[in-house]
């Protein structure tokens, strides 16, 4: 497993420290949000709620457990996903449990191409589909 989010590694780092370096990063005006609300608030405003009931926590799992909040929130901003992969299992880990969170036309190939996210592991990739796929 990686430890390392955009570029640092967070291991010994406080909440607050964390919360500042992923809103940093925020994504919410791509798609599917764009800028409806920001991911990265909901995200630590649910965390902050889960840690009254649960007790806190830091460092590296605070990370995770953030990181896993913001896919969760985007996956569910897609009201079940329509869209479907055509890998059929995640390139890093094997699992099964994968979902389409963007998608767009890639300019030079006109292809269209999938951005693809591993609910298990949360890797991410690219994959481009073929001519003959039906669109619409
Ligand atoms: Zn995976």
């Amino acid at each position: 497993m990686p430890e390392i989010f955009f570029g640092k590694d967070v291991t010994d780092w406080s909440v607050r420290r964390i919360n500042k370096l992923f809103r940093t990063h925020d994504e919410s005006h791509l798609w599917p949000i764009c800028g409806e609300f920001n991911v990265t608030e909901r995200a630590i405003r649910r965390l902050r709620k889960a840690a009254q009931a649960n007790g806190a926590t830091a460092g590296l799992e605070y990370a995770y457990a953030l990181n896993q909040e913001i896919s969760h929130i985007i996956l569910t901003t897609l009201n079940g996903g329509t869209m479907y992969t055509l890998s059929e299992e995640c390139p890093e880990c094997g699992s099964d449990e994968i979902q389409v969170i963007d998608r767009g036309r890639n300019e030079e190939t006109l292809k269209f191409e999938n951005r693809c996210l591993c609910l298990t592991c949360g890797h991410d990739w690219h994959e481009t589909e073929d001519d003959e796929v039906n669109h619409e």
